[in-house]
């Protein structure tokens, strides 16, 4: 391709990866971030606190020379430790043994090391700037710095839109062509809380599993963080379908928090000494799909990651799959004749695999929170380990 520079929106986690894998390649590369920059103010994430890192995302890491860094942090996690209600606990390995696990890594820690890889392989990232318009027939986009509220013009060739579920960039793109959007929101919301290290300083609980308590229609899991920490997350629907059952609807503050954990997660409690403080301090998070049936307009900007295929996380692999859009996108970047080619490419072979990970995601809540602690489901997983 002749003209190999890309203007990159959002220095998130799929933002950053993209930058790299393309400045690695030559590419010259401005990503625009609407926050300042986490390595000198700290993270201000806002979503999920630690994340399940797979084989399919750790692959796109190590092209991208970013997998042993990220990895010192990483902390295995071999299986699902299944937390009855009578308290007794089974873990359910994902492999036959340690060459099949996942990975739980900090938001946070991954963003900074990708962010530091990017700008090492020669991408220029400029934070306080959020993407506010489009002008596509001028080649000619506005960032807004939040910090002053001035405006920012910049000339771009091609814009990959990695700016997350709510991207300014596909509303800018909607607005020119239609896309197809829907999102459907999953009736459930999650909160945050916290297990912190035990008093010698070491893990409270079993430190290399993914830990669930399944109650039917909600659920709580825990995963671990390196500095000894576990997060938890609380699932629970957003209403009632039946009177008494528990929701956000009727667990609204941390003393009724207090009460829905005594009676469904009682060994979970003495765990998490700050139950109240985390549950009123942390907001509730909307679940939700976003479906798209065009992800590009012709090969003047492309979405990736989230803002092209937002999912519910109960399968561990919204990060994962936009980490596998990063590379399709800068191979057939590499490869393609033009960006709209490049860009038509990418969508014909990411969409289908995105929204069967999308419908993946949606089941596993399912299985989740109802079927790991069921009879029949443990037999046929005894029966598969044999
Ligand atoms: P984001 O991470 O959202 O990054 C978007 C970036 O764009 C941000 O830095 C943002 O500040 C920036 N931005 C936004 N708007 C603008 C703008 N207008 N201008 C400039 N910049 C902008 N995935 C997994 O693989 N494993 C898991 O275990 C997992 N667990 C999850 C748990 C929860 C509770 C949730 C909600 C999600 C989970 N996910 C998980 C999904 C994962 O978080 C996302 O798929 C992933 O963050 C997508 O990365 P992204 O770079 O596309 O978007």
């Amino acid at each position: 391709m002749a003209d190999r520079h890309l203007t990159i929106v959002g220095a998130g986690l799929a933002g950053a990866l993209l930058a790299t894998l393309l400045a690695r390649r030559g590419w010259s590369v401005d990503v625009y971030e609407k926050r300042g920059d986490p390595r000198l103010k700290g993270y201000e994430g806002g979503r999920s606190i630690n994340l399940a890192l797979a084989e399919r995302g750790r692959h796109a890491l190590q092209l991208a020379g970013a997998d042993e860094a990220v990895m010192t942090h990483a902390v295995m996690m071999r299986g699902r430790m299944v937390h009855f209600a009578d308290g007794h606990t089974d873990l359910q390995r994902y492999g036959r043994d340690d060459s099949e696990v996942i990975w739980s890594v900090h938001r946070g820690e991954l963003n900074i090391t990708l962010l530091d890889i990017a700008e090492q392989a020669g991408a220029r990232i400029h934070f306080h700037r959020g993407l506010e318009r489009v002008d596509f027939d001028a080649e000619k986009a506005t960032f807004l710095d939040p910090r002053d509220g001035r405006e920012h013009e910049v000339t771009f060739k091609a814009l990959v839109g990695a700016d997350g579920a709510g991207s300014t960039l596909r509303r800018q793109m909607a607005a020119c062509t239609e896309l197809g959007e829907r999102t459907d929101f999953l009736g459930h919301s999650y909160k945050e809380l916290e297990i912190p290290p035990a008093a010698d300083g070491g893990f409270r609980i079993e430190p290399n599993a993914l830990h669930i308590w399944p109650r039917g229609r909600y659920m709580c899991i825990a995963l671990p963080n390196d500095e000894r920490t576990f997060t938890v997350t609380l699932f629970l629907p957003n209403e009632s379908e039946r009177p008494g059952d528990p929701s956000f609807e009727n667990v609204r503050n941390g003393d009724e928090a207090r009460v829905l954990f005594e009676r469904d997660f009682a060994d979970a409690l003495p765990l998490i000494p700050q139950l109240e403080q985390d549950f009123e301090r942390n907001p509730a998070g909307l679940l939700a799909t976003l479906y798209l049936d065009r992800w590009h307009l012709d090969g003047r900007a492309v979405l990736v990651g989230d803002a092209a295929h937002a999912m519910v996380p109960f399968h561990g692999q919204g990060m994962n799959c936009a980490f596998e859009d990063c590379v399709a996108l800068a191979d057939h970047l590499e490869r393609a004749d033009g960006c709209a080619d490049a860009f038509a490419a990418f969508q014909a072979e990411r969409l289908p695999n995105a929204r069967a990970i999308q419908a993946m995601a949606l089941e596993n809540y399912l299985e989740m929170r109802d079927r790991v602690d069921d009879d029949d489901y443990l037999l046929q997983r005894a029966l598969e380990r044999a």
